[in-house]
C-alpha cells in the first residue's frame, strides 16, 4: 500500500493552484512531475560541483564525472543491462530512435523491409520513414483492431526473411495499450530481424529487464519517469552498438583525431559527442532511485486501481466513448463525447484546474483509424488520487452541459 499523501508531499508543484483551483495533473503521459529530491540533485550539481566531465584532472571535474558515471550504473542496474557501456545517454527517446535509424542506413538495401506498428508515436514512425527514403527499404505496418491492440495474426504474415528491423512501442502513449513485446521480440528474432522497443510510455509504470526480454534496443526518456527533460537513454546490446556507426562527430567521442583519419572512442563514448546534459544524467539516476524506493509493483497495482475507477466514473457520463479498451492497458484514458470537440472539453476543464491533453497525441495514424480528429487524454500517475478523478468526471459533465 502506498502512502499517497506522503508521496504527494514530495512534489512541490502539486501544491499549486491553477485558475484559483487546486491543480489536478492528469497529463502524465506527456511528462511526469518532479519530486523534490530530483530538483535538489540539479541544484546541488550547479551549486557545488558544476564542471565538464571525462577530461579534467581537477577535483570538480572528477566529482562531476563520478556522479555522472554512477548514474549510468544505476540505469544499467535498473534496466538489467549486462554492461554499463550498453547504456548510452541521449537527449531522450526521439534522439535515441534517430541514432539507431540513422545508423541502420549502412545496413539496409533496396527491397529490405522494416516494420512499425499502427500504435506508434510519431517519433517512432518518422525516423524510419526517413531511413526508408535513404535506403529504398520498404515500411510495413502491423495493423490494430478496434480495442487498440495489435493484430498479431497479421504480424505473423508480414514477417519474413526480408524483415531486417522491427520497432514497436512497449505501451501506447495515445491509448495505454500494453503490447505483447515478448512475443514480438521472439518472432522478430526468429526471422533474423533486429528489434527496437520504444519504452517511453512503459518506464513510468514497469521496470523492464532488457536481458530477460532479449531486446536489441530499448529507449526511454527521463522526463516521463520523474526525471528532468532533455535526457534519456538508448540501451543497445554490445554487439549492435559496436556495429552501428557513430551518430554525431565531435569531442568526447574520439580516440585520436588527425586530418587524415579519426578513430572513435570505445562504448559508450562513441555515441556521446559533445558536452552532455550532466545535471540531467545525475538527476535521472536520482529519479530512478526515487521510483524504485516506492516500488514498481506497488505503483502498477495502485495505477490499475486508478484506471478501473476512472474508467467507471467516465463511462457513467452519457455519450462518452473510451478509445483503447484492451484488458492489457495502463493508466491512460483517451475519450470523446459525442458531438463535442476534444479541444473544447480540455479548455473548459483547465478553467477548473484540471490538466489533460487534447489532440492527436503525436499518433495521428491511430486517430485516422478511429476517424476522429483527436481525443481527450487523462493519464494517471502514482501521485494522483481517486478524489481527483471524481473532480475530472464532474468537470467533464459540466463541460458537456455547457457545450451541448
Ligand atoms: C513521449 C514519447 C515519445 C517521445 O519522447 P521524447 O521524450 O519527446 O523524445 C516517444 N514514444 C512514446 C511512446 C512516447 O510516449
Amino acid at each position: 500500500m502506498l502512502d499517497i499523501q506522503k508521496i504527494r508531499a514530495d512534489f512541490p508543484i502539486l501544491k499549486r493552484e491553477v485558475n484559483g483551483k487546486p491543480l489536478v495533473y492528469f497529463d502524465n503521459a506527456a511528462t511526469s512531475q518532479t519530486p523534490q529530491v530530483v530538483i535538489d540533485a540539479i541544484v546541488d550539481y550547479y551549486s557545488n560541483y558544476n564542471a565538464n566531465i571525462h577530461r579534467g584532472v581537477h577535483t570538480l571535474s572528477q566529482e562531476a564525472t563520478d556522479a555522472y558515471e554512477e548514474a549510468r550504473l544505476k540505469i544499467q542496474r535498473h534496466f538489467n543491462a549486462k554492461a554499463s557501456h550498453e547504456i548510452i545517454f541521449t537527449s531522450g527517446t526521439t534522439h535515441s530512435i534517430n541514432l539507431v535509424a540513422t545508423g541502420f542506413s549502412s545496413f539496409l538495401k533496396e527491397g529490405d523491409e522494416v516494420m512499425v506498428s499502427a500504435l506508434e508515436h510519431h517519433s517512432n514512425i518518422v525516423p524510419w520513414q526517413m531511413l526508408c527514403e535513404r535506403t529504398g527499404a520498404v515500411l510495413k505496418v502491423i495493423p490494430m483492431n478496434e480495442e487498440g491492440e495489435l493484430r498479431m495474426d497479421t504480424f505473423d504474415s508480414l514477417l519474413s526473411t526480408k524483415t531486417k528491423l522491427v520497432f514497436v512501442n512497449h505501451i501506447s502513449n495515445a491509448l495505454g495499450t500494453i503490447n505483447p513485446i515478448e512475443e514480438i521480440i521472439q518472432k522478430a528474432h526468429h526471422v533474423g530481424a533486429a528489434i527496437l522497443i520504444d519504452g517511453a510510455q512503459a518506464c513510468p509504470h514497469i521496470k523492464p529487464d532488457v536481458q530477460a526480454l532479449d531486446v536489441d534496443f530499448y529507449v526511454a526518456s527521463a522526463h516521463k519517469i520523474c526525471g528532468p527533460t532533455g535526457i534519456g537513454i538508448l540501451y543497445g546490446k554490445q554487439e549492435w552498438l559496436n556495429k552501428l556507426p557513430p551518430y554525431q562527430g565531435g569531442g568526447e567521442m574520439i580516440k585520436e583525431v588527425t586530418f587524415e583519419k579519426t578513430t572513435y572512442a570505445d562504448l559508450p563514448h562513441k555515441f556521446e559527442a559533445g558536452t552532455p546534459n550532466i545535471a540531467g544524467g545525475i538527476a535521472f539516476g536520482v529519479a530512478l532511485d526515487y521510483m524504485n524506493d516506492i516500488g514498481f509493483d506497488a505503483i502498477a497495482a495502485y495505477e490499475k486501481e486508478l484506471l478501473d475507477f476512472g474508467t467507471e466514473q467516465l463511462l457513467a457520463i452519457e455519450g462518452l466513448k473510451i478509445y483503447g479498451t484492451s484488458v492489457h492497458k495502463t493508466s491512460v484514458i483517451s475519450f470523446n463525447i459525442e458531438g463535442i470537440h476534444p479541444y473544447d472539453i480540455g479548455t473548459i476543464i483547465d478553467k477548473l484546474g484540471i490538466a489533460v491533453r487534447t489532440g492527436h497525441h503525436c499518433a495521428q495514424p491511430i486517430m485516422d483509424f478511429y476517424k476522429i480528429p483527436g481525443t481527450v487524454r487523462a493519464s494517471f500517475a502514482f501521485y494522483n488520487t481517486k478524489e481527483e478523478i471524481v473532480k475530472l468526471a464532474e468537470a467533464v459533465k459540466r463541460a458537456k452541459t455547457m457545450l451541448s
